[in-house]
């Protein structure tokens, strides 16, 4: 009966916050956990598998790749969002996507929450990214945290999934017997930031570690006089490349993803390993992996099964100089549609677009240039003195502008400023629905 108040007092409150326009993740498991304080034991009790994600980085892009490979296998999860992972959050989950036939529960997990989640319920699976200090004045140093989620964990039977190549999360293996490693070989990739932070001491005894290889940060193959090392992982990146999407080299098995950014291939790593030991082979895991793209306009792909598609935000000559570089390793053709609105969001001053690397355009193949929003002509100038020998075309409406590069068979690529993402993501989504629903 307490149970059954408690749900049903969270579906009202979900309505009851949708109303008012927030989005009513947190709230829901907040009153449910106030009628009932067993809600979230006795909920997890009716699921066979319960995966949880942590970690400092990655751990909603791994849990977002693993939730979509599933679903792309028809098999229904429960699944909390990005945000609502703590207590509340995931009560929420448990609560609102309940249902008799799923069996399986994936759960992004705030480190910090781990301990007081563990009280509740035993997950079957934990898989942990990395520990950076980025957030660290929360917790406390790294150690006495790991050393905090290896206390809660202990001797509950729960099968570890650990990056080998992270000390502090190799560390965790004090806790279970029953663990798995993943890793990346020496070389399988040059990573942009490749440099070593201070956080170098073995976990164990302290003393400094000896790296024979470093990936980046603490990332790579080290070991320690005391025995503490980097172990053999049973599932192992030989090698990637982003093109500009990630090319993920797993024991021989290729994936061509539509994710990137170097960092992801340690998060497709850590989503395969769950993937893996959830009993999935590599055709399944491949349904999600080659299909799964961010949805926020930040490297976010398009397809048709024709022509393809990517958007790029950018808003400052960095961001600009990326997506250019982005052009430079699609092969082929390409169309480019480029936005600069000057809107107060935007910044009214549009100058930036002088100290960004234009004149780089003239390396690639290029159909037509279409540059749009209200200071289109701005742009047109600026290519104009890039000596960018391509068409140029001026479209001040930006949906117009993102349309007619479905006329071209090229490869687009989008770059929106700031206010020009949402009406150019929102055409891109049009186009591409249209082609594929003729
Ligand atoms: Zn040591």
């Amino acid at each position: 009966m307490r149970q059954w108040t408690a749900t049903h007092l969270a579906k009202l409150a979900r309505v009851a916050s949708k109303a008012v326009g927030k989005k009513g993740t947190d709230l829901p498991g907040q009153v449910a956990r106030r009628v009932d304080q067993n809600i979230l034991r006795n909920l997890a009790s009716t699921v066979d598998d319960i995966v949880f994600i942590s970690g400092t980085n990655g751990k909603t892009t791994t849990s977002n790749l693993i939730g979509h490979t599933l679903k792309a296998n028809d098999i229904p999860i429960i699944h909390n969002n990005e945000g609502a992972n703590m207590a509340a959050g995931i009560t929420s989950a448990f609560i609102l996507q309940n249902k008799l036939d799923i069996k399986i529960a994936v759960i992004e997990i705030d480190e910090g929450s781990i301990p007081r989640v563990l009280k509740e319920m035993t997950p079957s699976m934990m898989v942990f990214t990395n520990f950076f200090r980025d957030q660290m004045d929360r917790f406390g140093e790294i150690d006495i945290m790991v050393n905090n989620i290896a206390e809660a964990i202990k001797d509950k039977g729960i099968k570890l999934l650990l990056n080998a190549d992270d000390p502090f999360v190799s560390r965790l293996k004090i806790a279970s017997e029953d663990r798995v490693y993943y890793g990346m070989k020496a070389r399988a990739h040059e990573f942009e930031q490749s440099t070593m932070n201070e956080s170098r001491y073995c976990p164990n005894c302290g003393r400094l570690l000896v790296y024979d290889y470093v990936h980046y940060n603490q990332l790579g193959h080290y070991h320690c006089q005391c025995g503490f090392k980097r172990e053999q992982p049973t599932y192992e990146v030989n090698r990637f490349d982003l093109s500009p999407f990630l090319q993920l080299d797993v024991d021989e098995t290729v994936f061509d993803m539509k994710i990137a950014g170097d960092f992801n291939a340690y998060n497709a790593l850590a989503a395969y390993t769950v993937l893996r030991e959830l009993g999935l082979n590599d055709a399944s895991i491949r349904k999600g992996f080659e299909t799964y793209t961010a949805d926020n306009g930040r490297m976010q792909y398009f397809s048709n099964g024709v022509k393809e598609a990517m958007i790029n935000l950018a808003k400052n000559p960095a961001g600009m100089n990326a997506s250019l570089s982005v052009g430079e390793q699609i092969e082929g053709s390409k169309v480019y549609v480029m936005s600069l609105n000057d809107n107060a969001a935007d910044g009214r001053d549009t100058s930036w677009i002088y100290d960004a690397d234009f004149e780089k355009l003239s390396r690639q193949d290029i159909s037509a240039i279409i540059v749009t929003g209200t200071r289109a002509e701005e742009l047109q100038l600026r290519l104009k003195l890039a000596e960018v020998e391509v068409p140029i075309i001026v479209e001040k409406d930006i949906y117009k502008a993102t349309a007619k590069t479905m006329d071209y068979s090229s490869y687009t690529v989008a770059i929106p400023n700031y206010t020009s993402l949402s009406p150019m993501l929102e055409q891109l989504n049009r186009s591409f629905e249209e082609v594929k629903d003729a």
